[in-house]
C-alpha cells in the first residue's frame, strides 16, 4: 500500500484540497486528508494528479498512413495486434489509462485485454456494415436485420464490450458518401434492442443528419462523429435534431484533438469550424459531450491526441473543471465503465495521471506529464 499527495488534486468531478490517494494493488483504498499510519506517501509537489484520461473512439489496428483499407490489407492478424500494442502503449505515456476501440479487423484487438502494462481496452470487434458500406473491409457486412442481430450475438458470444454500428457512411470509403444512411431505424433500433439485452452498448457512427436522427430514434448509447454532414459534403447542423440529441439524453462521441502540425481531411477541415458550432449549442442545450479521436485514421490523429482536444473543448465552450470530467468521469459514463474508471475515489481502479501545472487554468499543461500510474503501478518512461 502507497498514497499519493500533488499540489493538487481532481477527482474526476472537482478539485479536493489538501488530499491523498491511498492506493491498495490495483484499487483506490481512499481518498482523504491523510494515509493510515505506517504507508509511504509520496509527495509529487506542484503537480495536478488526476484519473487517467479516456479516449472514448480509436481504431489501435490503424497506423494512420495511406487509406484505411490498405493500413489493414493483406497485413495478418499477428502483425495488427503488434501494431495495436504499440499503438496502445504511446497512448498509455500521454496518459490515456482506458481506451474504447471502435472498429478494428476480425476481432484482432480482442486478445490484448488484460495485458499487463497495456491501458483497459473496451473492444467492439468489427463495425457492424453493409456490403460494400463503411469500412467494409474490416469483416463486418451484415445484410438484412437477422444479420445484424446475430452479429450482435456473435460480439457477445466472443466476448467484446461494446457494439459498432456504421448508420452512415463514411469520408473514406467509396459507395456510400458521408451523409447517405446505411440501415433505417428499425434496423439499427434491433441491433440497439440485442445489444442491450445482452447487456452491451450500441456506439453509431453517423455523419448524416438523416442518420444521427435514426440513432436517436433507436436510442444508441453514444453518437460518434455527429457532424450533421448533408449532401454535397457540407456540414448544415439542425437545431431541432440538436435538442432531440439533447432531449433523449443520448451521448454525443465528438471527434476532436486536432495535431500541431498534421492537417484533418479536407472535407473535414471545411466543415470543421460549422460542427464546433453544433457542439456548442447542443453543449448548451444540456447535451453530453464526451471526446473519441478516431486515433489511427490517419496522420493527424496519432493515439496519444487526446489532450490536444482540451483545446478543441474550449471552443465548444468546455472549460476548466469542465473539460477535466470530459475527459475523465463523463467519458467513463459514457462507455459504460463510470463505476470502474475516470474517477479518484474508494473502489476505483488506481489508474492515475499526474501533469505539472493546473490543466483546468491552462489546458496544455494536459500534455505536460509528470507520470502515469495503472492498476497501481508506476508506468515507466
Ligand atoms: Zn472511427
Amino acid at each position: 500500500m502507497f498514497a499519493l499527495r500533488a499540489a493538487r488534486l481532481f477527482d474526476g468531478n472537482t478539485f479536493v484540497s489538501d488530499a491523498v490517494v491511498v492506493i491498495d494493488g490495483s484499487r483506490i483504498q481512499a481518498v482523504g486528508s491523510d494515509a493510515p499510519p505506517g504507508v509511504d506517501v509520496e509527495d509529487l509537489g506542484d503537480v495536478t494528479l488526476m484519473p487517467g484520461l479516456i479516449d472514448t473512439h480509436q481504431h489501435l489496428c490503424f497506423d494512420g498512413s495511406g487509406p484505411l483499407e490498405e493500413q489493414v490489407g493483406g497485413v495478418p492478424d499477428e502483425a495488427l495486434l503488434e501494431r495495436a500494442r504499440g499503438n496502445a502503449l504511446r497512448a498509455l505515456l500521454a496518459g490515456i489509462t482506458t481506451i474504447r476501440d471502435l472498429g478494428d479487423r476480425d476481432f484482432v484487438t480482442l486478445p490484448l485485454r488484460g495485458t499487463p502494462g497495456l491501458p483497459t481496452i473496451l473492444v467492439a470487434g468489427p463495425p457492424l456494415t453493409r456490403d460494400a458500406g463503411h469500412c467494409w473491409y474490416l469483416g463486418g457486412c451484415c445484410n438484412g436485420r437477422e444479420d445484424l442481430v446475430a452479429a450482435v450475438h456473435e460480439r457477445h458470444r466472443r466476448g467484446c464490450d461494446v457494439v459498432k454500428i456504421m448508420v452512415t457512411g463514411g469520408a473514406l470509403t467509396p459507395g456510400f458518401a458521408m451523409w447517405d444512411s446505411q440501415f433505417d431505424t428499425d434496423d439499427v433500433a434491433a441491433v440497439v434492442e440485442t445489444a442491450h439485452e445482452l447487456g452491451l452498448p450500441v456506439a453509431a457512427h453517423c455523419h448524416g443528419t438523416d442518420g444521427i436522427v435514426t440513432a436517436v430514434e433507436a436510442r444508441v448509447d453514444t453518437i460518434e462523429h455527429c457532424t450533421f454532414f448533408t449532401s454535397g459534403a457540407r456540414s448544415e447542423p439542425d437545431a431541432r435534431v440538436i435538442e432531440a440529441i439533447a432531449q433523449a439524453g443520448v451521448r454525443v462521441s465528438a471527434t476532436l484533438g486536432r495535431h500541431p502540425e498534421h492537417r484533418p481531411p479536407p472535407a473535414i477541415e471545411a466543415n470543421l469550424p460549422v460542427v464546433l458550432g453544433a457542439f456548442r449549442q447542443l453543449h448548451e442545450a444540456g447535451g453530453v459531450i464526451v471526446v473519441g479521436t478516431d486515433a489511427g485514421v490517419g496522420p493527424a490523429k496519432p493515439h496519444d491526441i487526446l489532450p490536444h482536444a482540451a483545446k478543441d473543448l474550449a471552443e465548444i465552450g468546455i472549460t476548466g473543471t469542465d473539460m477535466l470530467a470530459t475527459l475523465t468521469s463523463r467519458a467513463a459514463a459514457a462507455c459504460g465503465v463510470g463505476d470502474r474508471k475516470g474517477r479518484l475515489a474508494a473502489g476505483a481502479d488506481a489508474d492515475l495521471l499526474a501533469v505539472r501545472g493546473d490543466p483546468a487554468r491552462e489546458p496544455a499543461a494536459l500534455l505536460d506529464v509528470h507520470g502515469v500510474w495503472l492498476a497501481g503501478a508506476w508506468v515507466p518512461r
